[in-house]
């Protein structure tokens, strides 16, 4: 099929998990669309995560209801079985998927109804557009991060394993899942480690016989729709790897690891570091053990008999680099070579040239509906749920804006008592377009 002057109804851009998930419920209720990708499917899992990384939920949670990882329920899948997922899901349900094809632009018809889009394979007509490009798309690396040529400096999107890095010791800047998982492998590789450690959520692996995805599900924090205030920003520190574990940064310190506060500033060869290190600890603790209070009592108000676990409250001693943090170092003498930024990411929709981005460039919607009538958005951090950027939580929005566009379409086919007098008499009723105004 040549794409160029193609005419779809719903054009889905990117084929992450977002992408398949819009494509099974387009599938299911019947609208006709397309999805493109750029690169391949779960391109994302394949090429910009490291090596050893596994999903951070197990195999019966990080999934679509349509179908099982092939593996142990409570294993964690690594990152090439989560891609190797969703091509199959897109095989289940023959979805239709083209790879290889960027869009590079996406107007609004100024003279008729719907969109066109530019992409390396000719223009597209699409009433609709769901952009599914991924809550993650543009490393983040601060402004504050010295301009040393001498120093080796990447996004934790582009750290693969310890061997592509050179000699030395490293600073890892910023301590969610990435940076805390890649500060551990460099640990165990055998580098000295300094690990830059901000505000962040630290939910216990598994606790009474449940692993945290099933707490943060039965306590309704995944469903949670908005993030509780000071927390918006707060990353959330877990661990699938090695078959899972509690994010412990305490027992990572006594393994040898250097924990800092939040990284303040560079200058002249020595990372300044703020004095909140053991603040960011203890709420981080806090945040750990309200999991463990909320737990204990969801078991006793729902009589459930799951093993008690003491020993989950105990501590570890607070570590010298605790006590006594480190506001400053002199990255030489520390023989520092390189720093990683695990610093998050960015959006980019500068090919989406439509009028529902604010000043700052956020895109408005509700629940994924766009200010700009036909226009969607999906995979986005809180599209409706703390859930949404996550696999179980996309495939639920997904349900919803492809629920939102089928209704759209009910009213577009709507003809009234002359029209359909008129459709009958032609027969011509069954292939009416809904091709019409938003
Ligand atoms: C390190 C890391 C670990 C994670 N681990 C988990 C986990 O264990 N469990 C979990 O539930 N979530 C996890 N997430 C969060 C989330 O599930 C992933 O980020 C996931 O990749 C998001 O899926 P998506 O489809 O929304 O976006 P993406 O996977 O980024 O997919 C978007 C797709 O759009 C394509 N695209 C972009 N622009 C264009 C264009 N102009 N034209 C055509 N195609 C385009 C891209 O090539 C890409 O394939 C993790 C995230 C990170 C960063």
């Amino acid at each position: 099929m040549t794409l160029n002057n193609l005419e779809i109804d719903t054009l889905v851009v990117g084929a992450g998990q977002a992408g398949v998930a819009m494509s099974e419920h387009l599938s299911k209720l019947g609208v006709p669309h397309l999805v493109l990708e750029r690169k391949r499917i779960a391109e994302a899992w394949r090429s910009g995560r490291w090596d050893s990384l596994v999903a951070n939920g197990p195999a019966w949670h990080d999934r679509f209801p349509g179908l099982a990882f092939d593996l142990d329920p409570d294993a964690f899948a690594g990152k090439e079985q989560v891609a190797d997922y969703f091509e199959q899901y897109v095989r289940k349900y023959n979805l239709p998927v083209r790879t290889g094809v960027e869009v590079k632009r996406v107007l609004r018809n100024s003279d008729r109804p719907g969109f066109t889009i530019d992409t390396n394979q000719g223009v597209i007509h699409a009433n609709r557009v769901v952009a599914a490009t991924g809550p993650f798309q543009r490393p983040v690396i601060p402004a504050i991060a010295p301009q040393d040529p001498g120093l080796h400096q990447l996004h934790s999107a582009a750290y693969y394993n310890p061997e592509q890095l050179p000699e030395g010791a490293v600073l890892v800047v910023g301590a969610g899942s990435s940076g805390v998982q890649i500060a551990e492998e460099l640990l165990r590789a055998g580098r000295q480690v300094y690990l830059s450690v901000g505000a962040h959520d630290r939910p216990p692996r598994s606790y009474r016989n449940r692993d945290f995805c099933w707490w943060l599900g039965v306590l309704g924090e995944w469903d949670a729709e908005i993030a509780k205030p000071g927390r918006e920003h707060v990353t959330i520190a877990v661990s699938g790897a090695r078959g899972g574990h509690t994010v412990d940064f305490r027992a990572l310190a006594h393994q040898g690891m250097t924990l800092v506060g939040l990284t303040q500033s560079f200058e002249g060869g020595v990372a300044r570091f703020q004095d909140n290190l053991a603040e960011n600890i203890k709420r981080g603790d806090e945040n750990y053990l309200a999991l463990l209070d909320a737990a204990d009592a969801y078991v006793a108000r729902n009589g459930l008999d799951l093993p008690e676990e003491p020993e989950a409250r105990k501590r570890l001693p607070d570590p010298a680099c605790l006590t006594q943090p480190l506001r400053e170092l002199d990255l030489a003498q520390a023989q520092i070579s390189t720093i990683i930024w695990a610093t998050g990411y960015g959006v980019d929709f500068s090919w989406l040239q439509v009028d529902t981005f604010d000043a700052n460039g956020k895109p408005q919607h509700q629940r994924g509906v766009s200010k700009e009538p036909g226009v969607y958005f999906l995979g986005l951090p809180w599209l409706s749920r703390r859930g949404s950027s996550f696999i179980w939580g996309v495939w639920h929005d997904a349900k919803h804006v492809a629920g939102h566009i089928a209704t759209q379409r009910t009213y577009l086919a709507y003809r009234d008592r002359e029209q359909r007098a008129d459709a009958e008499q032609t027969s011509s009723i069954s292939n009416v377009s809904t091709f019409g105004a938003h």
